[in-house]
């Protein structure tokens, strides 16, 4: 099978899991979007993306996000939605700032404060989420702000001049119920909602766990493995 076969059948697979996920949940396919994580893989499986109507792509690592955004643009590929999902470091706020459209890991105040200097000196306006930490012992190291601490940081975002409040973005840690931590990031995001009605996004499902997102009320799933296939391990 050729790559785009590939791509096609993996993408085939999601919407059929989404569009069932929503049905149970009583809730439109159009509220859900499906950002394709394309980490590890190469431009060329952008294009293919792209040719069969994927808009949004998902990168989580700044080195190798610059580096294929660029790339796409020399394909030519336009229109694309660039979201950052990984880990972000105040040192990355120059870089990421000026190719990403959406930022879903911004977790604490000073980070805030580096990502809207940076969009400002590159004349950008771009959309935050902030993490919620749904770690109950806040030891995993998977980023996020604590469930105090979100309502501050999305405040900053709401202020911030060259900084879009989005709404909020979370990971099910490893090991537990999904069903559970995304009982607690939709509490957590009814609570940005109330402050900041216009902050509607919710970034939560991954591969494994995208039907309890859609459940719990996700708008966006970051779906790597189960459209492109498995990554070889970070080396
Ligand atoms: C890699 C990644 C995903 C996609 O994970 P899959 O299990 O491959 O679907 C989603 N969210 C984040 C933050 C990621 O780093």
């Amino acid at each position: 099978m050729d790559r785009r076969a590939q791509i096609l059948a993996g993408l085939q697979a999601i919407e059929a899991r989404i569009a069932a996920a929503c049905a149970a949940a009583g809730r439109s396919r159009d509220e859900v979007t499906l950002v394709a994580v394309t980490k590890t893989f190469p431009a060329v499986d952008v294009g293919h993306l792209a040719a069969l109507g994927v808009r949004d792509i998902g990168e989580n690592r700044d080195q190798e996000a610059a580096a294929k955004t660029a790339e796409c643009a020399r394909l030519g590929l336009a229109g694309l939605v660039w979201h950052f999902v990984g880990q972000l470091q105040t040192n990355k706020a120059r870089s990421v700032t000026s190719y990403a459209d959406v930022l879903h890991s911004v977790d604490r105040l000073r980070l805030v404060a580096a990502l809207d200097k940076a969009a400002d000196g590159h004349g950008r306006v771009v959309t935050c989420l902030v993490q919620v930490d749904l770690e109950e012992g806040r030891d995993a190291g998977r980023g996020g702000a604590g469930p105090a601490e979100v309502l501050d940081v999305a405040a900053a975002v709401a202020a911030a001049d060259r900084l879009r409040l989005g709404g909020v973005m979370a990971i099910a840690p490893l090991g537990s119920e999904p069903e559970a931590a995304f009982a607690r990031m939709a509490a957590v995001a009814a609570q940005v909602r109330a402050a900041h009605p216009d902050a509607s996004m919710v970034s939560a499902g991954m591969s494994a766990d995208l039907e309890a997102a859609v459940a719990a009320g996700a708008t966006h799933l970051r779906v790597g493995t189960a459209i492109l296939g498995s990554r070889p391990p970070l080396g």
